[in-house]
């Protein structure tokens, strides 16, 4: 898999995380199954939102937003400016966000330098080895996961401090740190976790050391999961009972306690490991939130995953796609259309549409569902993506949605889709769903011959 897939699916990954557990907040455990006991993949997804601080539905909260927050001054100064961060994170504290941590609160508002404010925070005898500080460290892992071991931890602890007195946090963020940089060099996650704990200062070598260790279960924490140890705990304990991210994300969501952080911490992890095609694109899709203090500005998919890049050195500007000619969309397939890009973007608010190439943003479509499809031989993936997109639009279909699916030009990725679908519905093989979408959608090409492959094998496996 690209690497660059990894590094958009650990950001990506957590803001999912964050925005899916952030309406089970402080509940109880296993809240989230007994609500969604399957996927649910139609017009209502698992991003429902509410939840005591009534949270838009894939709206993102306050971990995602300092480690936005964080990864703008990594890239704008290309290095981690303790003073800069600090002074983003302080304005974000004066604009009282609804959900800012105990600790973090009183560091920000405590009126002291940026070096300063969390060492005396722990001398005044407060407690301060909670999760905030792990809960935003993911952009700094991937700032300098091509650093290597020695400048990603050492970056880890100077980060936690900028909040966290308490150095077992830092501690955490260190792990966390060495745990993305072994899956996004596609390492054994146990392994290089064990490798780091040697790393870790006294006091907190023994404690680290059991809550990371492969044998390790929720059920052995002895603090709530508010608390760092028991937040990293279980993120590396979903990883190892998951195969998915969808699985990894129930996992820890159904925990209950503090659901968005805990969901936040893993969806780095496993975003990582699954990569920005291993997310559910209905999840994806929904993901959004503002950050208090910084103006109305929505982030949305597309600036996360530029900033994803950004973070792995790309300089390019966020990408805004050319003019497309504007087809009309047509019916292929009962409720199942076909269009280019500008004329999805001009279509009926009531279709729900399936974009496979970059939009520019939303439409404003009631439901529109992003998926990661590139038009050259770079998608490792596409059989799950594919696998991903098709249940969708059958879900999208059961629920009564006419499905509008479309690219730039309308013309490969969406003819791979179309065709898909067909060979899934209707059982044509590839051949007679290629000839069935060019009897009505002309535009249909065939130019590329890994989706080509994709198709004869999504045939064959039917
Ligand atoms: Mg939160």
């Amino acid at each position: 898999m690209d690497r660059q897939h990894r590094v958009m699916g650990a950001l990506v990954g957590s803001a999912v995380g964050d925005a899916l557990g952030a309406p089970f907040e402080f509940g109880p455990p296993d809240a989230f199954s007994a609500r969604f006991p399957t996927a649910a993949r139609g017009v209502r997804t698992e991003m429902c939102g509410g939840g005591p601080l009534g949270w838009e539905p894939g709206e993102f909260t306050d971990d995602t937003q300092m480690a936005l927050l964080l990864a703008q001054s990594l890239v704008a100064h290309r290095e981690l400016d303790g003073a800069d961060v600090f002074d983003h994170f302080r304005t974000w504290a004066q604009a009282g966000p609804p959900d800012i941590g105990v600790q973090t609160s009183a560091v920000l508002l405590s009126g002291l330098p940026w070096d300063a404010a969390a060492v005396e925070h722990v001398r005044a005898g407060h407690r301060a080895a909670g999760n905030g500080s792990l809960m935003r460290t993911t952009p700094a892992a991937l700032f300098f996961a091509g650093a290597g071991r020695e400048a990603t931890v050492d970056a880890a602890r100077r980060q936690s401090a900028l909040t966290h007195g308490d150095p077992a946090a830092g501690e955490g963020c260190a792990l966390f740190h060495e745990a993305l940089r072994a899956l996004l060099e596609e390492r054994d996650v146990d392994a290089a976790v064990t490798e780091t704990v040697p790393l870790i200062a006294e006091p907190h070598r023994e404690k680290w050391a059991r809550t990371c260790h492969r044998d390790w279960t929720p059920d052995r924490a002895t603090e709530s999961n508010g608390a760092v140890w028991p937040t990293l705990g279980s993120a590396l304990w979903a990883l190892r009972n998951s195969r998915t991210f969808e699985e990894a994300l129930r996992l820890v969501v159904d925990l209950g306690g503090d659901t968005d952080t805990v969901g936040c911490v893993t969806g780095a992890l496993a975003g990582a490991r699954a990569g920005i095609t291993g997310i559910p694109v209905r999840w994806t899709s929904l993901v959004h939130g503002r950050i208090p203090g910084f103006g109305g500005r929505v982030w949305e998919l597309r600036d996360l995953q530029h900033l994803a890049a950004q973070l792995a050195g790309d300089v390019g500007d966020l990408h805004e796609p050319t003019p497309s000619r504007g087809l009309e969309p047509v019916e292929v397939t009962d409720g199942v259309w076909a269009c280019d890009l500008d004329g999805a973007r001009g279509s009926d608010r009531d279709l729900a549409v399936v974009s496979l190439c970059r939009t520019g943003g939303r439409f404003g479509h009631d439901v529109q569902r992003f998926a990661y499809l590139t038009d050259d031989d770079t998608n490792t993936e596409l059989v799950t993506v594919l696998d991903d997109v098709l249940a969708d639009i059958a879900a999208l279909r059961a629920d009564g949605k006419r499905v509008l699916v479309h690219c730039h030009a309308g013309a490969s990725r969406t003819g791979l889709v179309l065709r898909a679908w067909l060979v899934r519905t209707e059982g044509l093989s590839a051949r007679e769903a290629t000839d069935r979408v060019r009897s009505v959608w002309p535009h249909l090409s065939e130019h590329n011959s890994s989706f080509t492959a994709a198709l004869d094998e999504f045939a064959r496996r039917r």
